[in-house]
């Protein structure tokens, strides 16, 4: 389920076609995870650097898809928003891997979770965002001791 993550270069990465690398070494900002092969970017501070755009640009992008379903309506939708409560359309909510199925554990592990319905959670957009492709701490908790248990 986890494995220790290999110490390579950059340009070793680029030849093997990964893309991420571990380099062993703290970011900047003290992050010691994978960079991204692309950038040499640290996927913590990246992640993060993402995820405020996205908060910061939340409303810009729910405009151009609302826009976008005006232009272009949809059966569907009209369905969809007649099935909606008002109130829940301020609500966002998204379906999360609890075990990410390309993750990191909060010791900076790798972890592979499976798409099956009993490793799927509703937590809301936000969260989720703010989650991305890390385990939680409780949920890594949980895992290590039903490991002890096998
Ligand atoms: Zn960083």
């Amino acid at each position: 389920m986890m494995q220790q993550l290999k110490i390579r270069t950059r340009a070793e990465a680029k030849s093997l076609n990964l893309a991420r690398y571990y380099t062993g070494k703290h970011c900047i900002n003290n992050h010691l995870c994978e960079r991204t092969t692309s950038s040499g970017a640290c996927t913590i501070c990246d992640r993060e650097h993402k995820l405020n755009w996205r908060l910061n640009n939340i409303v810009k992008q729910r405009e151009c898809e609302q826009n976008y379903k005006a232009k272009f309506p949809r059966i569907r939708d009209e369905r969809m928003n007649l099935a909606t409560p008002k109130w829940a359309h301020k609500c966002v909510l998204s379906i999360d891997h609890i075990v990410p199925i390309s993750g990191i554990t909060p010791n900076g592990d790798r972890v592979s979770g499976l798409n099956v319905p009993w490793n799927l959670q509703i937590i809301s957009f936000e969260n989720n965002l703010k989650k991305g492709n890390r385990m939680t701490e409780r949920c890594y908790r949980i895992a290590c001791s039903l490991q002890h248990e096998i």
